[in-house]
This record gives C-alpha cells, structure tokens and sequence, in this order.
C-alpha cells in the first residue's frame, strides 16, 4: 500500500483543478461527522467524491474522518488524482490485489471505531464485505450526509449550472434553426446531443426526450423514428452536462400553426408554471410551490392530468434533493437550485409540460433559463 499527499502544497494549480472549495466543503461534512459521534464516513458515489475532492475518475471510494480525507483508488488514476485533487491522502492499490480486498485492507489500518457509510449506494454484497473485513468497526449509515450539503449550491456552483444552461439553450436554438420537418424524434435527440457537445457541454443530462403529439401524452416518451413533421406539435425535454453540473429544460414545438387545443392546454400549464415560480422564496415549503401549480391546473380541470411531482433539485445529478412536491414541508433556503415544470398529459392526444431551472436567492428568485415561453414555438415544416 501505497500512502502520500495528493500533492505537494507548494505546487501551483494546474487548470484542470476545479475553482470549487472542497476543503471547506470537506470541514462541513467533518462537523457532520462530528455530530453523529462518527469517526469517519465512507463515500463510495461518485458524484459525492467530485463534490468533496474534484476527482472525476471512477472505482474509487474516499474516506473522509475528523481530521483529513483519504482516497482509496489505483494505479489508472495516481496522475489524475494528483491533478484534480488537493490536500488529500492517497492510497493506490499495489498490482496484483483486488479491489475489495485492498479497500478493506486500507479501511482496517485506519482502526475506525464507528465508521459511517453511504449504504443506499452500496450492493449488498459490498456492504458484507465490510461487514466480515471490518470486525472491530461498527458500521452505521451515513446516508444523505453529503447531499445534505450539496443542496444548497455555492457561488462557484451556480456559475456552472448558468453555463450548463446557455449551452442547453444554444443547443436547442441551433437545433431549431436546422430542422426541416423530416427529421424524426431520435434524430432530434441526436442532434441535441451533438451541439450540446460542440458547445463545449461533456453530453446530455439525460437522454433528451423528444416526443410528436401523442407520444408527448408520456412524460418519458422514449424517442421513436417517427417523422416529427407530421405530428402537430412537440414536446422536448433536454438538458446539458457542463463543468459537472445539470440543467434540465423543457419546451413545446408547434408544427405550421397553434391548434386551438394546444393553446389551450398550454396556457393552463404557463399559468401554472408561473404561479409556482412566483412562489418561491426562501422558508415558502417545497409542498407549498408544488401547491401553487396544482391549483391553477385542478381548477381548470385537469387535476388528474399532472401526475408528478413539480420539479426537483439539479447539480451535479440532474435529479437531486430537493423535491418540488405535494406535502413536502421543507423550507426552501437561498442557492436552492430547483427545476419548475407542471405538465398536462391527455391520452390519444398529448402532453405539454413547460419547465425552467431557477435559483432561489436571498430575496426571492432568479430563473436561470431564458428561452421565450408565452408561447409554443411555432416551427415550419418544409413544402
Ligand atoms: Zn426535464
Ligand atoms: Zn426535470
């Protein structure tokens, strides 16, 4: 085994380490440990990893404890670790042992008394490994204890979450002024994909969902090689993964004109939308928010037809705590950044669902997407 700095302090920062203070993040998470009489907690997502040390690589676990933090990985990563992370201890796996048992090595020398563990994120196998490598350690769960503290986003955060949405955004325009009608919804999809990585985004936030008329009565819709310009409209759902962090946007395409009953439904989705948006504020409840939208499509009738949740948090993961939804009594707290997107589904017809990313701040509220909304876009089908 292997044991050193991640680097040495006098080194200058190379430009592949991140601008994010993952020490103080790492501070905050010790006084967490601190506070469940925790000697240390075993960090195994690998969103959570990014979050604590800006390491990026996979099959690696990280330990954080009261005093220091060590990450447990191998030799396919010593370079990159000692590039991307800082001030922490690093154990690389010796050739010729295997990944649990070196892990269970390392966590044994480190003789925690009480070691937390993300266990929602561990197999049942991985968790009895432990279990039988680990006899004179008690293992208790730590889960959520990072997402705890990666709900409300920082400076630093919030500037990529902003750029994760302009590339989003310029993917999607882009995307728009090319189409010609004949292409289908996997094509569309593709094409997402490819600007968002042109502009410079690493992919999608999920697999875009592009769905002509009916199909759009599916909140997933799975795109299909059906020619979208013989549907009347459109419902696409996309987002961009840019720096590490999400955005999530959703907007509907009219085909030649507006069918009356679009308009209709759209504009009952839009009001919704905004009263739910005007809603937040720091301490207003998540229920709250999710409340203010479902009244404005309940009274207009299509109660029924918005069977989920309102919106949800984005980072790191494009789903993330917090939940917008029915009963939720958390309050919202300033650098919350949560997605607003009520929807209409009608069987044999359709669906609209109009969503936004928006940042809730000391005062209020800043939408962070700007693309119009008081409308379907209106796309031409070529003749
Ligand atoms: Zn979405
Ligand atoms: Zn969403």
């Amino acid at each position: 085994m292997s044991r050193r700095r991640s680097s040495p302090p006098a080194r200058s920062q190379p430009a592949v380490r991140n601008a994010f203070d993952v020490r103080r993040r790492r501070g905050k998470l010790q006084r967490i440990i601190a506070r469940h009489g925790a000697d240390g907690l075993l960090v195994v997502h690998p969103a959570n990893i990014y979050y604590l040390t800006g390491f990026t690589g996979e099959d690696s676990w990280l330990v954080v404890t009261r005093d220091g933090a060590l990450l447990i990985s191998d030799s396919r990563f010593t370079h990159q670790i000692a590039e991307e992370t800082d001030g922490i201890e690093v154990a690389i796996a010796p050739l010729g042992v295997t990944r649990p048992a070196f892990r269970a090595q390392t966590l044994e020398q480190m003789r925690l008394a009480r070691l937390a563990v993300e266990s929602h994120r561990l197999s049942h196998a991985e968790h009895a490994e432990l279990e039988r490598s680990l006899p004179r350690t008690t293992l208790v769960p730590g889960d959520g204890w990072v997402e705890s503290l990666r709900v409300v986003k920082d400076r630093a955060e919030i500037a990529e979450i902003e750029r994760s949405v302009a590339v989003a955004e310029r993917a999607y325009r882009a995307v728009q002024a090319g189409w010609t009608g004949a292409e289908s919804e996997s094509n569309l999809a593709a094409e997402l994909e490819y600007r968002i990585r042109l502009l410079g985004g690493s992919g999608c936030s999920f697999p875009p969902i592009v769905a002509g008329g009916v199909r759009a009565a599916l909140p997933h819709a799975r795109p299909t090689e059906a020619e979208l310009g013989r549907a009347p409209f459109i419902l696409i759902d996309w987002g961009a993964i840019v720096g590490g962090y999400a955005s999530d946007l959703t907007r509907v395409w009219a085909v030649d004109r507006i069918p009356p009953k679009l308009a209709r439904v759209y504009q009952v989705v839009l009001q919704a939308q905004l009263a739910a948006i005007d809603r937040l504020a720091p301490g207003v409840t998540l229920g709250d928010v999710d409340r203010a939208a479902r009244q404005v499509i309940e009274s207009a009738g299509f109660g029924a037809r918005f069977g989920h949740a309102l919106g949800h948090g984005i980072g790191l993961e494009v789903h993330e705590a917090p939940r917008v939804g029915p009963r939720q009594k958390r309050p919202l707290k300033a650098g919350m950044v949560v997605t607003v997107e009520p929807g209409i589904y009608l069987p044999a017809w359709g669906g609209v669902r109009i969503e936004d990313d928006v940042l809730v701040t000391r005062n209020g509220h800043r939408v962070l997407s700007t693309l119009p909304k008081e409308q379907p876009d209106i796309v031409e089908r070529l003749k």
